[in-house]
């Protein structure tokens, strides 16, 4: 353990779905054209006009309570953006959910929680066709061509991965600086993010660069398109998997501080929906990407609902099912996909070899509950039993997660059966999971 305690320490935020369009759309004055969808929110409006923050649902709203912990808590904040953001007309054929956001909508509601990354890949980015995906990225980047590019040029802009507008920009990794430097949040190389370069840093402060990856395990009908990293679970996908991280993180005797990342995540959209064990072809895949890749945070997502954690290595960290953060859905009852959570994960400074290694991660057990997302309070302090069954849901498939071998043949470093969920919740209710 190297655990340093003057060593500086970031908090780096972790959402699964965020899901702005259909209905959620129809809730902003500007909206992509829907009569059905409209016709619905008017009558939801109308019978629940007297909730607070329902009638006057701002940028802000879909957050809900959780906002403080984003924006003001958390020094980077990533989520997998489950929709497409334009308002191209024509869906992609024979496809039962197509979900679109109007681009004037975006970029403000992911301001307000300074959203910083936004995973792609994912089965509704493509939902109104290569036209829609663009429109999504140019959205994004704020590029000048769009109706919503209505901050000034280098404010703020949401770094992405895992589509594109070419298959180099799906792929690579978005490149994102901690700390965020205010206001602007990367400066741009050509088209992409970059980290800042060296005189734009306020030089008290290190700086360290992350590398974020996404990629998508389905849907299958989108495998061919070179602009959406579409990966299985094969001994190809693994090689390029495998190349393409590594061409991003230059051998020791190679690298500069500046292009050396300081930590790297990989945000993967897998698996079923319903289902509380990730397959073991998931648990290999995610232990590939730590032990053969160098990755040192996996954001699963799709499931709907949460699955466990697991702590491979020390510093190592696997969140296979974030579940659900904000959306319109209807609930299933049996998996609850309107209970979800923040997963806050501590970084720390390492002294030795300058990078930052996760040390823990506190999860915030959360409600969607009028297309907004909600903190929900432990029972002690006027919650609700909802707050314990995300508890006891992660605690008791993290605890089956870290008693299994996966049969994947790497050196696990005696985690294997280690308690790693501390039997406290911390002050404010959040269950802790030490890393290290
Ligand atoms: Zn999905």
């Amino acid at each position: 353990m190297d655990l340093d305690m003057a060593n500086k320490k970031y908090t780096l935020n972790f959402t699964g779905d965020v899901m702005l369009g259909r209905l959620i759309d129809q809730l902003y004055p500007t909206h992509v054209p829907s009569p059905n969808d409209e016709r619905h929110v008017r009558v939801f409006q109308a019978r629940h006009a007297s909730r607070l923050g329902f009638r006057n649902y701002t940028f802000e709203s879909p957050w809900g309570t959780t906002l403080p912990l984003l924006a003001t808590e958390g020094d980077l904040n990533f989520i997998n953006l489950e929709t497409s953001i334009t308002t191209h007309p024509i869906p992609w054929p024979d496809k039962v959910f197509n979900y679109r956001m109007h681009p004037a909508n975006a970029i403000p509601i992911l301001k307000a929680a300074k959203i910083d990354f936004a995973c792609l890949a994912n089965n509704h980015t493509l939902d109104f066709g290569t036209e829609g995906l663009v429109e999504t990225i140019w959205t994004l980047k704020q590029h000048p061509a769009t109706p919503a590019a209505a901050t000034p040029k280098g404010e703020y802009r949401v770094a992405f991965a895992g589509a594109g507008e070419t298959a180099q920009e799906a792929f690579a990794p978005a490149i994102l600086s901690l700390p965020r430097k205010s206001n602007i949040q990367q400066e741009m190389i050509g088209d992409r993010p970059s980290v800042l370069s060296a005189s734009t840093l306020d030089s008290a402060t290190p700086n360290h660069s992350i590398h974020v990856y996404a990629a998508t395990d389905h849907p299958h009908a989108w495998r061919d398109i070179p602009t959406f990293h579409f990966v299985d679970y094969t001994p190809k996908s693994r090689e390029h998997l495998k190349r393409l991280i590594w061409k991003h993180s230059p051998a020791p005797e190679i690298r500069s501080s500046e292009s050396t990342p300081a930590l790297k995540i990989f945000s993967f959209h897998w698996g079923p929906n319903y289902s509380w064990h990730p397959s073991t072809e998931i648990r290999q895949m995610a232990h590939f990407l730590i032990f053969e890749c160098g990755i040192d945070i996996v954001h699963g997502h799709s499931s709907h609902h949460v699955q466990g954690i697991e702590c491979p290595a020390p510093g190592k960290l696997i969140i296979y099912g974030c579940g659900d953060f904000v959306d319109d859905y209807a609930i299933n009852k049996e998996y609850r996909n309107d209970l979800g959570a923040l997963y806050r994960v501590i970084v720390q400074e390492q002294s030795d070899h300058g990078g930052v290694k996760p040390v823990r991660v506190e999860i915030f057990p959360t409600r969607i509950t009028h297309f907004q997302a909600h903190l929900l309070q432990h029972f002690r302090v006027g919650g609700d039993g909802d707050h314990d069954w995300v508890v006891d849901t992660i605690s008791r498939l993290t605890g089956e997660l870290m008693g299994t071998e996966c049969g994947c043949g790497y050196t696990h470093e005696d985690m294997t059966g280690k308690e790693i969920v501390r039997p406290q919740l911390g002050d404010r209710g959040q269950l802790i999971i030490d890393l290290i």
